[in-house]
């Protein structure tokens, strides 16, 4: 699997208390455990947070800058930090405020003075279940054949992806990939010898040079996708053209294909600034979400333009790359800006 090493580095532990004196006991306690990230100023902790990405915090509940509730909730609100273990460090034993301090995303509570035995086990115990959350979460992202993203994970990444790019009027690119004549190809070769070619296509695509963003994934059967943040339509033509003759050099051999003799993948690419010109008009009139709801714009007609690029590089002989004219294409013409 290639993404399993991620589960294997060292723990990172974020404290935030205003007190000094709590954040060196905690850390002499913690020594061995991971590694400590601390801050003493509640409004820096989410700030913190989002660069240290700690598998879990220990939150001071009275720090005078900012209330440890708010820090929670703030933590909470964080789509990338939202699973992380949040443990109230507190010396308060009042019932109702325990309650509120669950009912704002806290797991559990350290007293004040902390005990080292009973942190250190509380802790270990949490980052174990942290670190299985993880790992379980990892699988589900990943095809298990190719070892590349699956489905789950281009469906999220393309509905965030697609927000980003809208929020921050970037192009996002797609490019569909679909195996020409695979259902041959098993038919001729065997359906183990069709497996071993889906992994070294996938191998083949997820070797490309990525940029953070960049996401390759197995859309399903014999597809994959290449979604590129940031990349505009003709970089990633020209990109899907380069990923294509490398399939083809790879020169996998297939008996019973119309085209070369070896295995070829036919290739849809699509971008959302047309799209998008569109939905910034809708913006202005309607504000964001309602603009988008308004106008029907969704990550769907990305993915849609691309399949229907991809059907057209079918048509035209295979072994090719396509885009489709959204200019004169008539089933996305309400779309046009
Ligand atoms: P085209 O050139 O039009 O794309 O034709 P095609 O034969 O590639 O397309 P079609 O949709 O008819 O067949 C896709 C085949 O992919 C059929 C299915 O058995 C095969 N396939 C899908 N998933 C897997 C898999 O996990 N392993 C193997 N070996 N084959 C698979
Ligand atoms: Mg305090
Ligand atoms: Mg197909
Ligand atoms: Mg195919």
């Amino acid at each position: 699997m290639k993404q399993q090493q991620t589960i294997t580095r060292e723990s990172r532990i974020l404290l935030v208390d205003d007190d000094p004196g709590t954040i060196r006991v905690l850390a002499e306690i913690l020594k061995g455990t991971g590694k400590v990230h601390f801050t003493t100023r509640g409004a820096d902790a989410l700030p913190l947070a989002q660069s240290v990405a700690p598998d879990l915090i220990l939150l001071d509940l009275e720090m005078p800058d900012r209330h440890g509730f708010i820090v929670c909730e703030e933590i909470k609100a964080d789509s990338l930090l939202s699973d992380v273990p949040v443990l109230f460090v507190t010396a308060h034993t009042d019932v109702e405020l325990e309650a509120r301090a669950l009912k704002v995303g806290a797991l559990d509570f350290i007293h004040k003075p902390p005990h080292p035995q009973v942190v250190k086990a509380r802790v270990s115990n949490y980052l174990a279940l942290k670190h299985q959350t993880d790992l379980l979460r990892m699988l589900s992202l990943i095809d298990s054949l190719t070892g590349i993203a699956n489905r789950r994970a281009f469906d999220e990444a393309i509905h965030n992806e697609w927000w980003r790019a809208c929020r921050n009027e970037y192009p996002l690119s797609l490019l569909i990939f679909d195996i020409d004549y695979f259902k041959r190809y098993n038919d001729t070769h065997g359906h183990q010898a069709g497996d071993d070619c889906l992994c070294t296509v996938a191998d083949c695509l997820a070797a490309r040079p990525r940029r953070p963003g960049d996401v390759v994934a197995r859309y399903g059967g014999e597809e994959f996708v290449m979604l590129l943040p940031g990349c505009p339509l003709e970089h990633a033509v020209t990109l899907g053209e380069t990923v294509r003759a490398q399939v083809s050099e790879l020169e996998i051999a297939h008996a019973n294909s119309d085209i070369v003799g070896r295995v070829t993948v036919s290739v849809g690419a699509a971008a959302s600034q047309t799209l998008c010109e569109r939905a910034k008009v809708c913006w202005r009139n309607l504000g964001r979400h309602h603009g988008n709801v308004a106008c029907g714009l969704a990550p769907a007609n990305l993915i849609k333009l691309a399949d229907k690029a991809l059907y057209q590089a079918k048509e035209g002989g295979r072994n090719r790359v396509e885009v489709i004219d959204i200019e004169t294409d008539s089933s996305m013409a309400r779309h046009k800006s």
